[in-house]
C-alpha cells in the first residue's frame, strides 16, 4: 500500500472557521460588496504611529538583520517580565519568557511542550476554535465542558469537577473569552485556582484580552490567586494582538516555570527561530509605552459595545448578556432559529448566518464555529456607523422572516 499523500494529523485538522469567514467577508468587500462584517477577530484600527516609527527605525539598524535568540530579544523579555508582574499578580524573571509569533503560536507551543499522547485537557465552551485543533495536534484530548448565557458562559470548579478522569492534565482558561467576552470575577478566579491546585492540574491563561475590559481596569488574573505549587504548573499567554492593534505583526509570548519555558525555547530552536526581530522591536515601544497612549481604543470599543449591545437586545427572538472584555458580542438566537425563511424554519445558527450573508449582506459566525449553536459571534471592532447600519440589517431580516 502506497503512503498517505496527507499525514493523518492534517488530514483530521479543521481549518479555522473564523479566519475563513473573515476571509470571505474581505473577499466580498474587496469585490464591492455592500457589506457589514462582525467577522473580525481584530481591532479595525492601524497600529498606533509610535510603535509604526519604532519598528521603522528598527529596520534600517543592521543589529535586527540577523538571526537573534529563538526565546525572544532580551530587551523584550524584560519588559514583557514587568508588565506581567503588575497585571498577573506573578514574580516573572525575563527567562521565563519566551516571545512567539503571535498567541496562537504561543498556544501551540505551550501545548507542545506540556502534553503527552492521550492527556486531557478541560477547554469550557464556547471556545476559540483553535485550542482543540491544537491540543490534538499535540496528541492530547480536547475536553469540551459547556456553558451557557444561563451561567454568563462561566465555569465552575462543581462543573470541571464533572468532566476530570485520572487523565485530565490541563485547564485552558481564558479571561475575557473569545468568543462570549465573560469575565471572572476575583472571586471566580480564586476558585478556579483552587480546583486546579487541588487537583493537580496544569493552568494555561490565555490573557490576549487581559486589558481590553469595561467597568474594570483590567481582568483578574489567575494567577494572583495561585499557591507556590500552582505557580510551578501555571503557564501565560499573551501578545501585543489585541491591546495595541497589532494583529499583522505577530509576536505573543508564553512565560512558565524555568523548565516549562525551556522546553518550549527547545522546540522554537528547531522549528521557527527568533521572531521577526522588527517586529519585536516595535512590541518592546508598544509595551514601554505609557498607557494613555494608547487607551482611545479601549474607549472606542466600550462606546461600540454600549451600541450593540442595546441594539441587538431590541429585537424580538435575540436575547444578549452584556460582554464586560474583548471585543465580541455572543447572543443567542434561539427565538429565531424556528422562524420560517422562504417557507422552511431556519433551524440552526449555522443556516441563520449564511443567510444574513447572502440577504442582508451581513457577516457574523455561526455558534457552531466555537462549539455552541444557538448563538452568533459579532465583532464590536468596526465603525460606530457600521454597527448601526449592521444591526440594522439584522433587525430588518430578523423581522421580515
Ligand atoms: N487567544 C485568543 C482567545 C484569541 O482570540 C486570539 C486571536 N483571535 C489569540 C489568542 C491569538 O492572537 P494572535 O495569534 O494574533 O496573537
Amino acid at each position: 500500500m502506497s503512503p498517505r499523500r496527507i499525514a493523518t494529523r492534517i488530514e483530521q485538522l479543521n481549518e479555522s472557521a473564523t479566519l475563513a469567514i473573515d476571509a470571505t467577508a474581505k473577499s466580498m468587500l474587496a469585490r464591492g460588496v455592500d457589506l457589514v462584517s462582525f467577522a473580525a477577530g481584530e481591532p479595525d484600527f492601524a497600529t498606533p504611529s509610535f510603535i509604526v516609527e519604532a519598528a521603522v527605525e528598527a529596520a534600517r539598524d543592521p543589529r535586527n538583520h540577523h538571526y537573534t535568540p529563538a526565546a525572544g530579544l532580551a530587551e523584550l523579555r524584560e519588559v514583557i517580565a514587568k508588565r506581567t508582574e503588575q497585571l498577573s499578580g506573578l514574580f516573572v524573571d525575563p527567562n521565563q519568557v519566551v516571545v512567539t509569533n503571535g498567541g496562537k503560536h504561543a498556544v501551540y507551543s505551550a501545548m507542545m511542550t506540556l502534553l503527552d499522547d492521550g492527556d486531557e485537557v478541560l477547554i469550557p465552551a464556547p471556545y476559540w476554535v483553535t485550542y482543540p485543533e491544537v491540543v490534538r495536534l499535540a496528541g492530547g484530548v480536547p475536553v469540551a465542558v459547556p456553558t451557557d448565557l444561563s451561567t454568563a458562559f462561566k465555569v465552575t470548579p462543581e462543573l470541571l469537577e464533572r468532566y476530570c478522569t485520572p487523565r485530565t492534565k490541563m485547564l485552558i482558561h481564558v479571561s475575557p473569552s473569545n468568543p462570549t467576552g465573560a469575565v471572572y470575577s476575583d472571586e471566580e478566579s480564586a476558585a478556579l485556582a483552587e480546583f486546579a491546585d487541588r487537583r493537580g492540574l496544569y493552568v494555561v491563561s490565555d490573557e490576549i484580552y487581559q486589558q481590553l475590559t469595561y467597568g474594570m481596569e483590567s481582568a483578574p488574573a489567575i494567577g494572583s490567586f495561585a499557591s507556590q505549587e500552582l505557580t510551578q504548573r501555571l503557564i501565560l499567554v499573551n501578545g501585543v494582538a489585541k491591546t495595541f492593534a497589532m494583529t499583522g505583526w505577530r509576536v505573543g509570548w508564553v512565560i512558565a516555570p524555568g523548565d516549562i519555558a525551556k522546553g518550549v525555547v527547545k522546540l522554537q530552536s528547531q522549528l521557527c527561530s527568533n521572531v521577526s526581530n522588527v517586529s519585536q522591536r516595535a512590541a518592546v515601544a508598544a509595551l514601554a509605552a505609557d498607557a494613555d497612549a494608547t487607551s482611545y481604543m479601549r474607549e472606542a470599543f466600550a462606546r461600540r459595545r454600549e451600541s450593540i449591545v442595546s441594539l441587538l437586545a431590541a429585537i424580538d427572538g435575540i436575547d444578549v448578556m452584556w460582554p464586560q472584555g474583548a471585543f465580541y458580542v455572543f447572543p443567542s438566537v434561539q427565538g429565531v432559529l424556528e422562524r420560517q425563511f422562504e417557507g422552511s424554519p431556519i433551524g440552526s445558527s449555522y443556516r441563520l448566518a449564511e443567510l444574513l450573508l447572502q440577504h442582508a449582506k451581513v457577516a457574523v459566525i455561526p455558534g457552531e464555529a466555537f462549539d455552541a449553536p444557538g448563538y452568533l459571534r459579532l465583532s464590536y471592532a468596526l465603525s460606530d456607523e457600521g454597527i448601526v447600519d449592521g444591526i440594522g440589517r439584522i433587525a430588518d431580516f430578523v423581522t421580515r422572516l
